[in-house]
Protein backbone atom coordinates (compact mmCIF):
# COMPACT_ATOMS: atom_id res chain seq x y z
CA UNK A 1 0.00 0.00 0.00
CA UNK A 2 1.47 3.68 -0.83
CA UNK A 3 2.10 5.95 1.97
CA UNK A 4 1.52 9.30 1.78
CA UNK A 5 2.92 12.40 4.60
CA UNK A 6 -0.51 14.06 2.91
CA UNK A 7 -3.56 12.75 0.72
CA UNK A 8 -5.61 15.53 -1.26
CA UNK A 9 -9.09 14.37 -1.58
CA UNK A 10 -10.66 17.17 -4.46
CA UNK A 11 -8.38 18.77 -7.21
CA UNK A 12 -10.42 22.39 -7.13
CA UNK A 13 -8.43 25.43 -6.50
CA UNK A 14 -8.54 24.62 -2.93
CA UNK A 15 -6.99 20.82 -3.35
CA UNK A 16 -4.57 21.68 -6.43
CA UNK A 17 -3.16 24.51 -4.31
CA UNK A 18 -2.76 22.66 -1.29
CA UNK A 19 -1.18 19.67 -3.12
CA UNK A 20 1.06 22.06 -4.26
CA UNK A 21 2.09 23.68 -1.44
CA UNK A 22 2.53 20.38 0.64
CA UNK A 23 4.99 19.33 -2.25
CA UNK A 24 7.18 22.42 -2.26
CA UNK A 25 7.82 22.33 1.53
CA UNK A 26 8.73 18.37 1.27
CA UNK A 27 5.30 17.03 2.23
CA UNK A 28 4.92 13.44 0.46
CA UNK A 29 1.58 14.05 -1.39
CA UNK A 30 -1.07 12.60 -3.73
CA UNK A 31 -4.63 14.06 -5.03
CA UNK A 32 -7.77 12.36 -5.38
CA UNK A 33 -9.79 13.44 -8.22
CA UNK A 34 -13.07 11.65 -9.14
CA UNK A 35 -13.58 13.11 -12.75
CA UNK A 36 -11.04 12.59 -15.52
CA UNK A 37 -9.72 16.45 -15.15
CA UNK A 38 -8.50 18.30 -12.34
CA UNK A 39 -8.64 21.73 -11.30
CA UNK A 40 -12.65 21.42 -9.73
CA UNK A 41 -15.55 23.35 -10.47
CA UNK A 42 -13.71 26.31 -10.70
CA UNK A 43 -11.62 25.46 -13.80
CA UNK A 44 -13.84 23.07 -15.76
CA UNK A 45 -17.51 24.32 -15.46
CA UNK A 46 -17.02 27.67 -13.10
CA UNK A 47 -14.56 30.93 -12.95
CA UNK A 48 -13.02 29.70 -16.37
CA UNK A 49 -15.87 28.97 -18.72
CA UNK A 50 -18.08 31.57 -17.62
CA UNK A 51 -15.20 34.30 -18.17
CA UNK A 52 -14.60 32.52 -21.47
CA UNK A 53 -18.50 33.03 -22.26
CA UNK A 54 -18.84 36.59 -20.65
CA UNK A 55 -15.29 37.84 -22.81
CA UNK A 56 -16.75 36.47 -26.35
CA UNK A 57 -20.13 37.82 -25.76
CA UNK A 58 -18.20 41.06 -24.65
CA UNK A 59 -17.24 41.07 -28.52
CA UNK A 60 -19.87 40.23 -29.67
CA UNK A 61 -21.62 42.80 -28.01
CA UNK A 62 -19.17 45.38 -28.84
CA UNK A 63 -19.50 44.43 -32.57
CA UNK A 64 -23.21 45.02 -33.01
CA UNK A 65 -23.48 47.85 -30.48
CA UNK A 66 -20.35 49.85 -30.19
CA UNK A 67 -18.11 49.31 -32.52
CA UNK A 68 -20.09 51.89 -35.03
CA UNK A 69 -19.99 54.99 -32.26
CA UNK A 70 -15.87 54.08 -32.45
CA UNK A 71 -16.02 54.92 -36.13
CA UNK A 72 -15.35 51.38 -37.13
CA UNK A 73 -18.42 49.76 -39.62
CA UNK A 74 -18.96 46.29 -40.44
CA UNK A 75 -20.27 45.16 -44.05
CA UNK A 76 -23.02 42.99 -43.63
CA UNK A 77 -23.89 41.65 -40.57
CA UNK A 78 -22.33 40.49 -37.64
CA UNK A 79 -23.00 36.68 -37.19
CA UNK A 80 -22.86 34.44 -33.87
CA UNK A 81 -21.26 30.83 -34.43
CA UNK A 82 -22.47 30.04 -30.72
CA UNK A 83 -20.90 26.19 -31.78
CA UNK A 84 -17.52 27.31 -32.27
CA UNK A 85 -17.86 29.82 -29.28
CA UNK A 86 -18.77 27.13 -26.89
CA UNK A 87 -16.10 25.03 -28.28
CA UNK A 88 -13.40 27.76 -27.47
CA UNK A 89 -14.58 27.88 -24.23
CA UNK A 90 -13.78 24.56 -23.98
CA UNK A 91 -10.29 24.54 -25.48
CA UNK A 92 -9.72 27.49 -23.04
CA UNK A 93 -10.98 24.59 -20.09
CA UNK A 94 -9.00 22.04 -21.55
CA UNK A 95 -5.44 24.05 -21.82
CA UNK A 96 -6.17 25.05 -18.05
CA UNK A 97 -6.80 21.83 -16.70
CA UNK A 98 -3.81 20.26 -18.83
CA UNK A 99 -2.05 23.12 -17.06
CA UNK A 100 -2.69 21.61 -13.68
CA UNK A 101 -1.81 17.83 -14.79
CA UNK A 102 1.60 20.07 -16.07
CA UNK A 103 2.06 21.66 -12.09
CA UNK A 104 1.54 18.09 -10.30
CA UNK A 105 3.92 16.52 -12.49
CA UNK A 106 6.16 19.08 -12.00
CA UNK A 107 5.88 19.07 -8.14
CA UNK A 108 5.70 15.23 -7.99
CA UNK A 109 2.50 15.12 -6.66
CA UNK A 110 0.29 11.36 -7.00
CA UNK A 111 -2.49 12.08 -8.86
CA UNK A 112 -5.21 9.37 -8.67
CA UNK A 113 -8.09 9.63 -10.81
CA UNK A 114 -11.34 7.89 -8.59
CA UNK A 115 -13.73 8.46 -5.98
CA UNK A 116 -11.72 8.77 -3.06
CA UNK A 117 -13.72 7.60 0.37
CA UNK A 118 -12.89 7.47 4.09
CA UNK A 119 -11.69 3.65 5.43
CA UNK A 120 -10.69 4.74 8.63
CA UNK A 121 -8.83 8.33 9.83
CA UNK A 122 -5.85 7.47 8.10
CA UNK A 123 -6.88 5.06 5.11
CA UNK A 124 -8.10 6.24 1.75
CA UNK A 125 -10.18 3.89 -0.82
CA UNK A 126 -9.92 5.04 -4.19
CA UNK A 127 -12.72 3.85 -6.64
CA UNK A 128 -11.71 4.30 -9.92
CA UNK A 129 -10.51 2.21 -12.46
CA UNK A 130 -9.19 -0.25 -9.80
CA UNK A 131 -10.39 -0.56 -6.47
CA UNK A 132 -6.98 0.43 -4.14
CA UNK A 133 -6.23 2.14 -0.75
CA UNK A 134 -3.57 4.68 0.66
CA UNK A 135 -2.50 5.32 3.85
CA UNK A 136 -1.83 9.14 5.03
CA UNK A 137 -0.46 10.66 7.69
CA UNK A 138 -2.41 13.50 6.98
CA UNK A 139 -5.77 14.49 5.22
CA UNK A 140 -7.25 17.37 3.86
CA UNK A 141 -11.21 17.64 2.20
CA UNK A 142 -11.55 19.90 -0.54
CA UNK A 143 -14.15 17.88 -2.46
CA UNK A 144 -16.18 21.56 -2.94
CA UNK A 145 -19.83 22.17 -3.66
CA UNK A 146 -22.06 21.52 -6.10
CA UNK A 147 -25.96 23.72 -7.62
CA UNK A 148 -28.43 23.69 -4.60
CA UNK A 149 -31.78 24.26 -5.95
CA UNK A 150 -35.53 24.56 -4.64
CA UNK A 151 -37.03 21.73 -3.05
CA UNK A 152 -39.60 21.57 -6.00
CA UNK A 153 -37.29 22.06 -9.10
CA UNK A 154 -36.89 19.14 -10.63
CA UNK A 155 -33.61 20.23 -12.71
CA UNK A 156 -33.48 18.19 -15.77
CA UNK A 157 -30.34 18.93 -17.13
CA UNK A 158 -32.15 20.17 -20.62
CA UNK A 159 -34.52 23.08 -20.23
CA UNK A 160 -34.39 23.51 -15.57
CA UNK A 161 -30.73 23.69 -15.82
CA UNK A 162 -28.10 25.17 -13.60
CA UNK A 163 -24.96 27.23 -14.18
CA UNK A 164 -23.13 23.77 -15.57
CA UNK A 165 -25.24 23.23 -18.39
CA UNK A 166 -25.52 26.76 -19.49
CA UNK A 167 -21.94 26.40 -20.00
CA UNK A 168 -22.38 23.91 -22.58
CA UNK A 169 -25.76 24.96 -24.41
CA UNK A 170 -26.28 23.97 -28.04
CA UNK A 171 -28.08 26.82 -28.68
CA UNK A 172 -28.44 30.17 -27.45
CA UNK A 173 -32.25 30.23 -25.31
CA UNK A 174 -35.22 32.61 -27.03
CA UNK A 175 -35.96 33.32 -23.17
CA UNK A 176 -33.66 32.72 -20.12
CA UNK A 177 -35.66 32.58 -17.06
CA UNK A 178 -33.39 33.16 -14.10
CA UNK A 179 -33.86 32.12 -10.61
CA UNK A 180 -31.78 34.41 -8.53
CA UNK A 181 -30.12 36.93 -9.40
CA UNK A 182 -26.53 36.75 -7.49
CA UNK A 183 -23.36 36.08 -9.49
CA UNK A 184 -24.05 33.08 -11.42
CA UNK A 185 -27.59 34.66 -12.30
CA UNK A 186 -26.47 37.52 -13.02
CA UNK A 187 -23.03 36.45 -15.38
CA UNK A 188 -24.38 33.83 -17.23
CA UNK A 189 -28.13 35.67 -18.00
CA UNK A 190 -25.70 38.79 -19.37
CA UNK A 191 -23.95 36.32 -21.45
CA UNK A 192 -27.08 35.03 -22.95
CA UNK A 193 -28.90 38.93 -23.16
CA UNK A 194 -25.40 39.98 -25.34
CA UNK A 195 -26.27 37.22 -27.61
CA UNK A 196 -29.75 37.95 -27.92
CA UNK A 197 -31.98 36.04 -25.97
CA UNK A 198 -34.67 37.76 -23.70
CA UNK A 199 -33.53 37.53 -19.72
CA UNK A 200 -35.65 37.49 -16.81
CA UNK A 201 -34.30 37.22 -13.51
CA UNK A 202 -36.52 36.30 -10.41
CA UNK A 203 -34.86 36.96 -7.61
CA UNK A 204 -36.13 36.75 -3.95
CA UNK A 205 -34.83 39.91 -2.18
CA UNK A 206 -35.71 43.19 -2.93
CA UNK A 207 -32.05 44.03 -4.22
CA UNK A 208 -29.86 42.04 -6.60
CA UNK A 209 -26.39 40.80 -5.69
CA UNK A 210 -27.72 41.00 -2.09
CA UNK A 211 -24.83 40.63 0.06
CA UNK A 212 -23.04 43.33 -1.56
CA UNK A 213 -23.12 47.22 -0.86
CA UNK A 214 -26.91 48.62 -1.81
CA UNK A 215 -25.00 50.89 -4.02
CA UNK A 216 -23.86 48.56 -6.48
CA UNK A 217 -26.81 46.20 -6.32
CA UNK A 218 -28.44 49.82 -7.37
CA UNK A 219 -26.00 50.69 -10.29
CA UNK A 220 -25.25 47.11 -11.85
CA UNK A 221 -29.03 46.38 -12.41
CA UNK A 222 -29.61 49.84 -13.94
CA UNK A 223 -26.53 49.08 -16.07
CA UNK A 224 -28.20 45.70 -16.92
CA UNK A 225 -31.20 46.96 -17.40
CA UNK A 226 -29.91 49.66 -20.32
CA UNK A 227 -28.54 46.12 -21.71
CA UNK A 228 -32.39 44.74 -21.69
CA UNK A 229 -32.47 42.40 -18.77
CA UNK A 230 -35.58 42.23 -17.15
CA UNK A 231 -35.87 42.29 -13.33
CA UNK A 232 -38.72 40.81 -10.68
CA UNK A 233 -37.39 41.45 -7.02
CA UNK A 234 -39.27 40.68 -3.83
CA UNK A 235 -40.54 37.62 -5.90
CA UNK A 236 -40.84 33.97 -3.86
CA UNK A 237 -40.89 31.23 -6.66
CA UNK A 238 -43.23 28.63 -5.72
CA UNK A 239 -42.98 26.16 -8.98
CA UNK A 240 -41.34 25.76 -12.14
CA UNK A 241 -42.97 23.44 -14.90
CA UNK A 242 -41.87 22.01 -17.96
CA UNK A 243 -44.34 21.27 -20.92
CA UNK A 244 -42.29 20.00 -23.78
CA UNK A 245 -40.00 23.06 -24.49
CA UNK A 246 -41.86 25.37 -22.58
CA UNK A 247 -41.25 26.31 -19.19
CA UNK A 248 -43.45 28.07 -16.82
CA UNK A 249 -42.22 29.68 -13.81
CA UNK A 250 -44.70 30.66 -10.53
CA UNK A 251 -43.72 33.17 -8.29
CA UNK A 252 -45.72 35.88 -5.53
CA UNK A 253 -44.71 39.11 -5.75
CA UNK A 254 -44.59 41.28 -2.90
CA UNK A 255 -48.21 42.29 -2.54
CA UNK A 256 -48.87 38.68 -3.11
CA UNK A 257 -50.22 38.66 -6.48
CA UNK A 258 -49.35 35.33 -8.12
CA UNK A 259 -47.73 35.87 -11.44
CA UNK A 260 -45.90 33.54 -14.01
CA UNK A 261 -43.33 33.65 -16.71
CA UNK A 262 -43.13 31.39 -19.83
CA UNK A 263 -39.90 30.79 -21.41
CA UNK A 264 -37.75 28.01 -23.08
CA UNK A 265 -35.07 27.90 -20.62
CA UNK A 266 -34.94 28.26 -16.46
CA UNK A 267 -31.54 28.50 -14.96
CA UNK A 268 -31.53 28.27 -11.34
CA UNK A 269 -28.86 29.62 -9.54
CA UNK A 270 -29.93 30.40 -5.89
CA UNK A 271 -26.58 29.20 -4.28
CA UNK A 272 -24.39 26.27 -3.79
CA UNK A 273 -24.03 23.89 -1.14
CA UNK A 274 -20.88 22.07 0.45
CA UNK A 275 -20.63 18.28 -1.63
CA UNK A 276 -19.60 15.38 0.41
CA UNK A 277 -21.49 12.65 -1.11
CA UNK A 278 -19.71 9.56 -1.00
CA UNK A 279 -16.64 10.69 1.22
CA UNK A 280 -17.52 8.95 3.94
CA UNK A 281 -16.36 10.97 6.49
CA UNK A 282 -18.28 9.18 9.82
CA UNK A 283 -15.86 6.33 9.00
CA UNK A 284 -13.34 8.42 9.98
CA UNK A 285 -15.61 10.42 12.50
CA UNK A 286 -15.25 13.40 10.79
CA UNK A 287 -17.92 16.06 11.83
CA UNK A 288 -20.42 17.63 9.77
CA UNK A 289 -22.29 20.41 9.97
CA UNK A 290 -26.22 20.92 9.97
CA UNK A 291 -25.27 22.99 6.58
CA UNK A 292 -23.88 20.03 5.31
CA UNK A 293 -20.62 21.42 5.29
CA UNK A 294 -17.44 19.91 7.04
CA UNK A 295 -16.53 21.27 10.36
CA UNK A 296 -14.07 22.93 11.31
CA UNK A 297 -11.99 25.01 13.96
CA UNK A 298 -9.66 28.33 13.00
CA UNK A 299 -7.21 25.79 11.97
CA UNK A 300 -9.17 24.27 9.34
CA UNK A 301 -8.55 21.33 11.38
CA UNK A 302 -11.67 18.74 12.12
CA UNK A 303 -12.70 17.27 15.08
CA UNK A 304 -10.03 14.07 13.80
CA UNK A 305 -6.70 16.16 14.36
CA UNK A 306 -5.11 14.59 11.37
CA UNK A 307 -8.29 15.73 8.71
CA UNK A 308 -8.00 19.70 7.35
CA UNK A 309 -10.79 20.36 4.97
CA UNK A 310 -10.63 23.81 2.75
CA UNK A 311 -12.82 25.95 0.08
CA UNK A 312 -16.19 25.59 -0.64
CA UNK A 313 -17.03 22.51 2.02
CA UNK A 314 -16.13 24.33 4.43
CA UNK A 315 -17.79 27.82 6.04
CA UNK A 316 -17.38 31.05 4.63
CA UNK A 317 -17.15 32.45 1.08
CA UNK A 318 -17.50 30.26 -2.06
CA UNK A 319 -14.38 32.02 -3.85
CA UNK A 320 -11.61 29.96 -5.70
CA UNK A 321 -9.14 32.75 -4.17
CA UNK A 322 -10.64 32.10 -0.59
CA UNK A 323 -10.05 27.89 -1.34
CA UNK A 324 -6.27 28.87 -2.64
CA UNK A 325 -5.69 30.74 0.35
CA UNK A 326 -6.89 28.02 2.68
CA UNK A 327 -5.02 25.63 0.57
CA UNK A 328 -1.56 27.45 1.37
CA UNK A 329 -2.91 27.93 4.85
CA UNK A 330 -3.05 24.08 5.74
CA UNK A 331 0.01 23.28 3.92
CA UNK A 332 1.74 25.88 6.06
CA UNK A 333 0.14 24.58 9.20
CA UNK A 334 1.23 20.98 8.35
CA UNK A 335 4.65 21.95 8.20
CA UNK A 336 4.66 23.40 11.55
CA UNK A 337 4.43 27.22 10.31
CA UNK A 338 1.80 29.75 11.63
CA UNK A 339 0.33 31.18 8.25
CA UNK A 340 -2.68 33.60 8.61
CA UNK A 341 -5.65 34.49 6.74
CA UNK A 342 -7.78 37.76 6.69
CA UNK A 343 -11.12 36.36 5.87
CA UNK A 344 -12.08 40.24 5.92
CA UNK A 345 -9.73 41.15 2.61
CA UNK A 346 -10.86 38.56 0.65
CA UNK A 347 -11.96 40.21 -2.44
CA UNK A 348 -15.57 39.87 -3.99
CA UNK A 349 -15.85 40.36 -7.96
CA UNK A 350 -18.87 39.82 -9.94
CA UNK A 351 -17.93 39.70 -13.74
CA UNK A 352 -20.76 41.72 -15.06
CA UNK A 353 -20.09 44.71 -17.14
CA UNK A 354 -19.61 46.78 -15.76
CA UNK A 355 -17.84 44.96 -13.60
CA UNK A 356 -18.56 44.92 -9.47
CA UNK A 357 -15.67 44.82 -6.84
CA UNK A 358 -15.54 44.69 -3.40
CA UNK A 359 -13.27 44.30 -0.07
CA UNK A 360 -13.85 44.91 3.94
CA UNK A 361 -16.84 45.86 5.20
CA UNK A 362 -19.95 47.52 3.07
CA UNK A 363 -22.22 50.91 5.19
CA UNK A 364 -24.79 48.08 5.99
CA UNK A 365 -22.02 46.08 7.50
CA UNK A 366 -20.78 49.18 9.38
CA UNK A 367 -24.11 50.90 10.36
CA UNK A 368 -24.90 47.42 11.91
CA UNK A 369 -21.84 47.25 13.75
CA UNK A 370 -22.32 50.79 14.73
CA UNK A 371 -19.36 52.33 13.53
CA UNK A 372 -18.80 55.61 12.44
CA UNK A 373 -17.26 56.09 9.13
CA UNK A 374 -16.97 58.33 6.50
CA UNK A 375 -17.51 58.04 2.59
CA UNK A 376 -16.04 59.21 -0.71
CA UNK A 377 -17.41 58.18 -3.63
CA UNK A 378 -16.21 59.12 -7.40
CA UNK A 379 -18.14 58.06 -10.46
CA UNK A 380 -16.28 56.81 -13.07
CA UNK A 381 -18.15 59.16 -16.03
CA UNK A 382 -15.71 62.03 -14.44
CA UNK A 383 -12.43 59.98 -16.04
CA UNK A 384 -11.20 60.98 -19.00
CA UNK A 385 -10.38 57.03 -19.04
CA UNK A 386 -13.53 56.01 -19.19
CA UNK A 387 -14.86 58.67 -21.68
CA UNK A 388 -12.05 57.18 -24.32
CA UNK A 389 -13.19 53.64 -24.04
CA UNK A 390 -16.99 54.49 -23.77
CA UNK A 391 -17.20 52.83 -20.69
CA UNK A 392 -18.81 55.64 -18.17
CA UNK A 393 -21.38 53.71 -15.89
CA UNK A 394 -20.04 53.19 -12.68
CA UNK A 395 -18.33 54.47 -8.70
CA UNK A 396 -15.32 53.64 -6.78
CA UNK A 397 -16.74 54.06 -3.25
CA UNK A 398 -14.26 54.25 -0.11
CA UNK A 399 -15.17 54.15 3.41
CA UNK A 400 -13.08 55.11 6.02
CA UNK A 401 -13.16 55.43 10.21
CA UNK A 402 -14.65 58.63 11.33
CA UNK A 403 -11.83 59.29 13.79
CA UNK A 404 -8.90 57.16 12.41
CA UNK A 405 -9.21 57.65 8.94
CA UNK A 406 -8.83 54.00 8.00
CA UNK A 407 -9.75 52.42 4.94
CA UNK A 408 -12.70 49.97 6.12
CA UNK A 409 -14.01 48.76 2.53
CA UNK A 410 -13.85 49.66 -1.18
CA UNK A 411 -16.81 49.32 -3.11
CA UNK A 412 -16.62 49.30 -7.24
CA UNK A 413 -18.66 49.39 -9.56
CA UNK A 414 -17.17 50.31 -13.39
CA UNK A 415 -14.84 48.76 -15.93
CA UNK A 416 -12.12 46.31 -14.81
CA UNK A 417 -12.67 46.92 -11.18
CA UNK A 418 -11.76 42.99 -10.36
CA UNK A 419 -8.30 44.16 -11.27
CA UNK A 420 -8.86 47.57 -9.08
CA UNK A 421 -9.91 46.04 -6.34
CA UNK A 422 -6.54 44.71 -6.31
CA UNK A 423 -5.03 47.94 -4.75
CA UNK A 424 -7.93 48.52 -2.42
CA UNK A 425 -6.90 44.92 -0.67
CA UNK A 426 -3.30 45.86 -0.23
CA UNK A 427 -3.85 49.30 1.03
CA UNK A 428 -6.56 47.55 3.65
CA UNK A 429 -3.46 44.34 4.24
CA UNK A 430 -1.22 47.76 4.83
CA UNK A 431 -3.65 49.35 7.13
CA UNK A 432 -3.76 52.23 4.74
CA UNK A 433 -5.64 55.78 5.38
CA UNK A 434 -8.04 57.29 3.00
CA UNK A 435 -4.82 59.74 3.21
CA UNK A 436 -3.04 57.80 2.51
CA UNK A 437 -4.43 56.45 -0.76
CA UNK A 438 -5.31 59.85 -1.73
CA UNK A 439 -1.84 61.05 -1.33
CA UNK A 440 -0.34 58.37 -3.96
CA UNK A 441 0.55 59.09 -7.08
CA UNK A 442 -1.98 56.62 -9.93
CA UNK A 443 -1.18 56.95 -13.61
CA UNK A 444 -3.65 59.44 -15.90
CA UNK A 445 -5.57 58.60 -17.68
CA UNK A 446 -6.52 55.15 -16.05
CA UNK A 447 -9.68 53.55 -14.10
CA UNK A 448 -7.61 53.44 -11.35
CA UNK A 449 -7.61 57.18 -11.04
CA UNK A 450 -10.93 57.00 -9.38
CA UNK A 451 -9.55 55.27 -6.53
CA UNK A 452 -7.43 58.05 -5.52
CA UNK A 453 -10.40 60.67 -6.29
CA UNK A 454 -12.93 58.52 -3.99
CA UNK A 455 -10.07 58.39 -0.91
CA UNK A 456 -9.81 62.08 -1.62
CA UNK A 457 -13.78 62.63 -1.46
CA UNK A 458 -13.33 60.32 1.94
CA UNK A 459 -10.99 62.84 3.58
CA UNK A 460 -13.36 65.74 3.11
CA UNK A 461 -14.38 67.64 -0.14
CA UNK A 462 -11.05 67.56 -1.77
CA UNK A 463 -12.14 65.25 -5.19
CA UNK A 464 -10.22 67.14 -8.13
CA UNK A 465 -12.18 66.17 -10.98
CA UNK A 466 -15.72 66.17 -9.89
P1 LIG B 1 -14.18 22.57 -6.24
O1 LIG B 1 -13.59 23.46 -7.24
O2 LIG B 1 -15.64 22.33 -6.26
O3 LIG B 1 -13.40 21.18 -6.39
C1 LIG B 1 -13.76 20.05 -5.67
C2 LIG B 1 -13.27 18.84 -6.44
O4 LIG B 1 -13.40 17.70 -5.60
C3 LIG B 1 -14.09 18.52 -7.68
O5 LIG B 1 -13.24 18.37 -8.79
C4 LIG B 1 -14.80 17.22 -7.35
O6 LIG B 1 -14.98 16.38 -8.49
C5 LIG B 1 -13.82 16.60 -6.38
N1 LIG B 1 -14.42 15.62 -5.46
C6 LIG B 1 -15.53 15.78 -4.69
N2 LIG B 1 -15.72 14.69 -3.93
C7 LIG B 1 -14.74 13.81 -4.24
C8 LIG B 1 -14.39 12.53 -3.77
N3 LIG B 1 -15.09 11.92 -2.82
N4 LIG B 1 -13.32 11.92 -4.33
C9 LIG B 1 -12.57 12.52 -5.29
N5 LIG B 1 -12.84 13.75 -5.74
C10 LIG B 1 -13.91 14.40 -5.22
N6 LIG B 1 -15.11 31.74 -7.85
C11 LIG B 1 -14.28 32.79 -8.01
O7 LIG B 1 -13.50 33.09 -7.11
N7 LIG B 1 -14.28 33.52 -9.16
C12 LIG B 1 -15.14 33.24 -10.17
O8 LIG B 1 -15.11 33.91 -11.20
C13 LIG B 1 -16.03 32.15 -10.03
N8 LIG B 1 -16.89 31.85 -11.01
C14 LIG B 1 -17.72 30.77 -10.86
C15 LIG B 1 -18.62 30.49 -11.88
C16 LIG B 1 -19.49 29.43 -11.76
C17 LIG B 1 -20.45 29.13 -12.87
C18 LIG B 1 -19.43 28.62 -10.59
C19 LIG B 1 -20.33 27.42 -10.46
C20 LIG B 1 -18.55 28.89 -9.57
C21 LIG B 1 -17.69 29.98 -9.69
N9 LIG B 1 -16.80 30.33 -8.68
C22 LIG B 1 -15.98 31.41 -8.82
C23 LIG B 1 -16.71 29.56 -7.43
C24 LIG B 1 -15.51 28.59 -7.50
O9 LIG B 1 -15.67 27.74 -8.60
C25 LIG B 1 -15.43 27.78 -6.22
O10 LIG B 1 -15.40 28.63 -5.10
C26 LIG B 1 -14.16 26.93 -6.21
O11 LIG B 1 -14.14 26.05 -7.30
C27 LIG B 1 -14.05 26.14 -4.91
O12 LIG B 1 -12.89 25.36 -4.95
P2 LIG B 1 -12.77 24.01 -4.12
O13 LIG B 1 -11.39 23.52 -4.37
O14 LIG B 1 -13.20 24.21 -2.73
O15 LIG B 1 -13.83 23.01 -4.75
P1 LIG C 1 -25.55 33.51 -4.79
O1 LIG C 1 -25.63 33.21 -3.35
O2 LIG C 1 -24.56 34.47 -5.30
O3 LIG C 1 -26.95 34.06 -5.30
C1 LIG C 1 -28.14 33.37 -5.10
C2 LIG C 1 -29.28 34.34 -5.27
O4 LIG C 1 -30.48 33.61 -5.29
C3 LIG C 1 -29.38 35.35 -4.13
O5 LIG C 1 -29.52 36.64 -4.66
C4 LIG C 1 -30.60 34.88 -3.37
O6 LIG C 1 -31.29 35.94 -2.72
C5 LIG C 1 -31.42 34.28 -4.49
N1 LIG C 1 -32.41 33.29 -4.07
C6 LIG C 1 -32.26 32.35 -3.12
N2 LIG C 1 -33.40 31.63 -3.01
C7 LIG C 1 -34.26 32.12 -3.93
C8 LIG C 1 -35.60 31.82 -4.30
N3 LIG C 1 -36.27 30.85 -3.69
N4 LIG C 1 -36.18 32.52 -5.29
C9 LIG C 1 -35.50 33.53 -5.90
N5 LIG C 1 -34.23 33.87 -5.58
C10 LIG C 1 -33.63 33.17 -4.61
O7 LIG C 1 -25.42 32.08 -5.50
P2 LIG C 1 -25.07 31.69 -7.00
O8 LIG C 1 -25.22 32.86 -7.90
O9 LIG C 1 -25.85 30.45 -7.27
O10 LIG C 1 -23.56 31.32 -6.88
C11 LIG C 1 -23.12 30.26 -6.01
C12 LIG C 1 -21.76 30.52 -5.47
O11 LIG C 1 -20.79 30.46 -6.48
C13 LIG C 1 -21.67 31.88 -4.82
O12 LIG C 1 -21.45 31.69 -3.44
C14 LIG C 1 -20.49 32.54 -5.41
O13 LIG C 1 -19.59 32.93 -4.44
C15 LIG C 1 -19.85 31.51 -6.33
N6 LIG C 1 -19.60 32.17 -7.61
C16 LIG C 1 -18.70 33.18 -7.63
C17 LIG C 1 -18.48 33.88 -8.80
C18 LIG C 1 -17.50 35.00 -8.80
O14 LIG C 1 -16.68 35.08 -7.89
N7 LIG C 1 -17.52 35.88 -9.79
C19 LIG C 1 -19.17 33.57 -9.95
C20 LIG C 1 -20.11 32.55 -9.89
C21 LIG C 1 -20.30 31.85 -8.70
Amino acid sequence: MSKYDVAIIGSGPGGYVAAIRCAQLGMKTAIIEKYSTLGGTCLNVGCIPSKALLDSSHHYEDAIKHFEDHGIEIPGEVKINFKKMIERKQGVVDMTTKGIDFLMDKNKIDVFHGMGSFKDATHIEIDGEKKQTIEATNTIIATGSKPSSLPFITIDKERIITSTEALSLKEIPKHMIVIGGGVIGLELGQVYRRLGAEVSVVEYMDRIIPTMDSAQSKELMKAMKKQGVKFHLSHKVSAVERNNDEITVTATDKKDQEVTFTGDYCLVSVGRRAYTEKLKPENAGVKITERGQVDVNEHLQTNIPNIYAIGDVVRGAMLAHKAEEEGVFVAEVLAGQKPHIDYNLVPGVVYTWPEVASVGKNEEQLKEAGIAYKSGQFPMRALGRSRASGDTDGFVKILSDATTDEVLGVHMVGARVADLIAEAVTAMEFRASAEDIARMSHAHPTYAEAVKEAALAATGDRALHI
